[in-house]
């Protein structure tokens, strides 16, 4: 008999049944409303084991009955929807020139959303720390006072995050080795529900691959628009970091050895020639004169000036040379264009499009399309809770109170 010490030890009971909660989760939320023969007809589980576990979910109030019949022959059936309405995961974005917080319920329903100026790069981060940790308490007041219980947090950053939610470096914030998930854990007096780190470009894939218009889309990459640029890169459905968790640093590839001085201090890094500072002419430091400055190039461009068109034709240009690089290795069905690439889209897409078609070897990019976000500036704020919600579906689910 040949034995491997790496053999998989029996699961045992708890962690097939909280595998198997989580199927049937998973399958109502993809499915609502449905009955629990449709459960058991589609996961293969058999009817008694979906009627325990069905009302081990409703419990918990993560699922309910609708009283919804299916009009079909035979016995009319009681239809089920998810509930979540006590429970509430919350993502916060801290980025270069403001902090955005989102809440949503377990079906992704927005409860809040704030979006404030944050002059991150001029603060330490234990700075922002104490910011967040404030803005953490705020929302979960208020998730009290709607009688919610917090299933989790998580915050992104824009930078490198350590397996264990330190982050290594943040360029553009100045940040280095800052154990913002510790100390974060500790200013909120051990709240109660998970924290997380996360990149901020992976939250926001996140966030498109479960809410936005592409939602589901098995190879996705977003592209963040902030002062920097980072990918989120979903393959075969699901979120790649890398060895270390660092990958998708696309803003921190070289297009021209004798480009702009890049924030990290190279020289025509991706972020440097084809980011909002390449578009931007003042060094804009909030978010308010960032979108007033932008407010002026598209007014510029939807007027034809010819030097904003220029500079935005080639921006587009070094963009798509980026999205070359990502089709050529990767080959996504669609990279999303988000932050303060979205109004300049009309004006960037071409030049892009154009840039990558030429650059990629398969005909047609690859069959990728080029696009712009309608998730707005809390993409990775809504990721950051699509992270606590994808934490569920995988069945980590609350307990019964
Ligand atoms: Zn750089």
């Amino acid at each position: 008999m040949i034995t491997s010490t790496s053999d998989p030890r029996p699961a045992d009971f708890a962690d097939v049944r909280a595998t198997n909660l989580a199927v049937v989760l998973r399958f109502v939320r993809g499915h609502a409303p449905c009955s629990r023969a449709d459960i058991a007809a589609s996961t293969g589980l058999n009817k008694a084991t979906v009627s325990s576990l069905v009302a081990d979910l409703i419990d918990r109030r993560l699922v309910r009955e609708t009283g919804l019949t299916e009009n079909r022959v035979g016995r009319p059936a009681t239809m089920l929807v998810l509930d979540g309405s006590p429970y509430a995961a919350i993502g916060i974005e801290v980025n270069v020139d403001y902090i955005t917080a989102v809440a949503v319920d377990l079906s992704g329903e927005r409860l809040l959303s704030w979006r404030r100026s944050f002059p991150g790069a001029a603060g330490t981060a234990g700075q922002a720390m104490s910011t967040v940790a404030g803005i953490v308490r705020r929302v979960v007041t208020r998730m009290a006072k709607e009688e919610r219980q917090v299933l989790g947090l998580t915050v992104g950053v824009p930078g490198l995050i350590g397996t264990d939610g330190t982050v290594r470096i943040a360029p553009n914030l100045g940040w280095r080795d800052a154990d913002l998930c510790g100390d974060l854990t500790k200013a909120l007096r051990d709240p109660g529900f998970p924290v997380q780190v996360d990149n901020d470009a992976n939250l926001a894939a996140l966030a498109e691959h479960r809410f936005g218009p592409h939602a589901g889309t098995a190879n996705l990459v977003y592209l963040t628009g902030e002062i920097g640029v980072g990918a989120g890169v979903i393959l075969d459905g699901r979120l790649r970091r890398g060895g270390q968790g660092y990958g998708g640093e696309i803003g921190h590839i070289q297009l021209d050895p004798f480009g702009a001085e890049c924030r990290c201090g190279r020289l025509g890094c991706l972020e440097a020639v084809a980011g909002i500072g390449a578009v931007l002419e003042h060094a804009a430091v909030s978010p308010a004169e960032v979108e007033d400055e932008l407010d002026e190039v598209v007014r510029l461009a939807r007027a034809g000036d010819a030097r904003t068109l220029a500079l935005l034709g080639a921006v587009g240009h070094n963009l798509g040379k980026g999205v070359a690089l990502m089709t050529n290795l990767l080959n996504p069905e669609v990279i999303i264009l988000g932050g303060y690439y979205v109004p300049l889209a009309p004006w960037l897409l071409p030049s892009a499009e154009a840039e990558a078609r030429g650059r990629t070897i398969a005909p047609e990019t690859g069959g990728c399309r080029i696009v712009a976000s309608t998730l707005g500036y809390g993409a990775a704020a809504l990721g950051g809770a699509a992270r606590v919600l994808d934490s569920v579906d995988s069945g980590r689910l609350p307990r019964v109170s």
